[in-house]
């Protein structure tokens, strides 16, 4: 019953006038607006309209909470799952969003979840059936597609991964057992060559936080998949190709001819 409510609903939400505001806010900021196609435009702002009104939106330290804060973080979380059915992160009911890198109160240290700090200050965490905290300046960063970094893709990388219960082992709910073996042997050799790029000073995509744990090596290199993919599928072929098979889309044919289109 309350499935074919909520169903409903959405479908409602969906069908809604898309702000003209909305539609400005992604035409200035969002980078990849100008190189999806227009069906997957369409997908963004059908579920900016559902993901937006769902979620409990909480500015932190000062930090007001306007269309374009919500607007810009929520096309990031779109694209992510435009290949995924019916993604809305049900779990996560609110998101809290600093206007930079924040210390967060001892309180909630002991819960279960995912921080993820640069330094001392952190910019983002991910809680199990809890918030996502962010940084807007680094979120706004990931939106502008300013580096190969994505704190909004990581922190709900982090959410993907615990889709399939609180335990956060870099691997998301998969389709088949060859699925799961696949993806072991694929993110196992991703983690070992990117430890031998980092003890022989061979430069790569993949930044060294990613060898904290598999969790970690996950939600990094979902950012550089969306953020910088021709050098994610450069450096670590079979790692890019992993995940466009599970996220179900081809960033890297956004940025190339359609001609060098990769096939999965
Ligand atoms: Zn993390």
């Amino acid at each position: 019953m309350w499935h074919w409510w909520k169903t409903r609903r959405r479908r409602k939400q969906r069908s809604l006038p898309f702000p003209a505001e909305w539609e400005d806010c992604l035409t200035i900021d969002f980078a990849d607006w100008h190189r999806i196609e227009e069906t997957e435009r369409q997908f963004i702002r059908e579920y900016l309209q559902v993901f937006i009104r769902e979620k409990n939106w909480e500015g932190c330290g000062g930090l007001e909470i306007t269309e374009r804060v919500k607007v810009l973080i929520s096309a990031q979380v779109g694209l992510m799952v435009l290949g995924l059915t019916d993604c809305y992160f049900d779990h996560v009911l609110s998101i809290l969003v600093y206007p930079d890198a924040y210390r967060a109160p001892n309180s909630i240290k002991n819960q279960m979840g995912i921080i993820d700090d640069r330094g001392s200050a952190r910019m983002g965490e991910a809680w199990w059936q809890g918030p996502v905290i962010l940084s807007w300046r680094h979120s706004l960063d990931g939106a502008r597609n300013l580096d190969s970094e994505n704190l909004v893709c990581h922190e709900f990388a982090h959410q993907i991964d615990m889709l399939n219960g609180r335990f956060v082992d870099g691997t998301p709910p998969l389709e088949s057992e060859e699925d799961y073996r696949q993806w072991s042997q694929t993110m196992t050799e991703g983690y070992e060559e990117l430890k031998r790029r980092f003890r022989t000073g061979q430069p790569s995509v993949l930044r060294r936080y990613a060898l904290t744990n598999p969790a970690e090596f996950f939600a990094v290199s979902t950012e550089v998949f969306f953020a910088s993919p021709e050098k994610l599928l450069e450096d670590y072929p079979d790692v890019y190709r992993t995940l466009q098979k599970f996220y179900g889309q081809d960033p890297c044919s956004r940025r190339s001819p359609r001609s060098d289109r990769i096939r999965a």
